[in-house]
């Protein structure tokens, strides 16, 4: 039986209404209206993508919004002025600093730099340490969203064995952490782990946050299994497309038209048939990620202006 289909783009519909919500009655009491900042440093092309669907959601939700665009290929310094002047702004509640910086850019000083009420990314040691106290504080969007699918799919996590594949500060950390205060058990993987077939075989839950497009197979799945699949690669190589989506697949007609087309870290066409649940690609994580961003951004107004009498 394939697995069922893990709707990020569903999850994530829900959660935008909700903040909409939550900016309205924000604004109603008399409070300025939540504003972000982006900084988008460097010609990453993916980047821009991302960007812009950052600021559009936020005009979606009534959140304003500004993009600080540094652009060229070298950071030389003006990531970190930016976000030192983003700081000092008292109508700026949310702050973003799109990552990866160029090379030049020193990415921990610039994360370090935030202030943490603004860290919308939850990147800030402060907000690190908060979560793994298990005390309230601003969550990296991405794992955020995912265990937000996880609960409104009526995945079990209480008691489960969760494996994580990847241990990234933005992905992999962040979600192990957030697992555990969910009271899943959980194993982190990498590029180090040994047999790691053995370990993610033993997974109820299982996110995969690696960087390898289809790199995870139905002999890595345990039958029956939540499958998160975070990756997100451009499929340009019809070979590659039927691989990964078969012979007959929209997504191959695609490719030989020249077209790219999205896949995740997952391989789907195996794993569908052995998976409990899957999460699609695109349609799972990347929605969950922009929604989550909204969430953290009316989080850090409410913060920042919630004492009686803030605006
Ligand atoms: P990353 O920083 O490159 O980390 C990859 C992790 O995977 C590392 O911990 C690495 O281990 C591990 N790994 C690599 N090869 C492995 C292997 N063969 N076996 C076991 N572990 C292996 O990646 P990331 O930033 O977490 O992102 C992962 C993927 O998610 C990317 O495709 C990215 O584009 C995507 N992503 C999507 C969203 C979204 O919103 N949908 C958000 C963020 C990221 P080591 O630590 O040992 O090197």
């Amino acid at each position: 039986m394939a697995a069922r289909v893990l709707d990020g783009e569903a999850v994530a519909q829900a959660i935008r209404r909700e903040v909409a919500s939550g900016v309205a009655d924000h604004v109603a009491s008399g409070k300025a209206r939540p504003r972000l900042a982006v900084v988008l440093a460097g010609e990453d092309e993916a980047s821009r993508v991302y960007v812009r669907n950052k600021i559009k959601a936020c005009g979606e939700v009534g959140i304003e919004s500004e993009l600080i665009r540094l652009e060229g290929g070298r950071d030389g310094g003006r990531t970190l002025a930016a976000v030192l002047e983003l700081n000092r702004r008292a109508d700026v509640d949310g702050i973003l600093v799109q990552l990866p910086l160029p090379e030049d850019a020193d990415e921990n000083r610039i994360l370090h730099a935030l202030d943490p009420v603004k860290d919308v990314d939850g990147l800030h040691p402060e907000n690190v340490g908060r979560l793994v106290e298990g005390t309230a504080g601003l969550r990296p969007c991405t794992p955020s969203g995912i265990l937000e699918l996880l609960r409104r799919s009526a995945i079990a996590l209480e008691g489960s064995h969760a494996v994580v594949l990847g241990r990234s500060n933005i992905v992999g950390k962040p979600m192990a952490l957030l697992l555990l205060q969910a009271n899943a058990t959980v194993t982190i993987c990498h590029s180090k782990t040994r047999d790691l077939p053995h370990l993610t075989r033993m997974a109820d839950i299982l996110v995969v946050a690696i960087g390898k497009p289809g790199f995870v197979t139905e002999e890595l799945v345990k039958p029956g299994a939540a499958v998160v699949d975070v990756g997100i690669h451009r499929i340009t190589d019809s070979r590659q497309a039927e691989d990964l989506f078969g012979a007959g697949s929209r997504q191959l007609a695609a490719v030989r038209e020249g077209k790219s087309v999205l896949a995740g870290d997952v391989h789907p066409r195996r794993v569908r048939p052995r998976a409990g649940a899957l999460s699609p690609v695109p349609g799972g994580v990347g929605p969950l990620t922009i929604a989550c961003l909204l969430r953290n951004t009316l989080q850090a107004a409410r913060e920042r202006r919630g004492a009686p009498g803030a605006t």
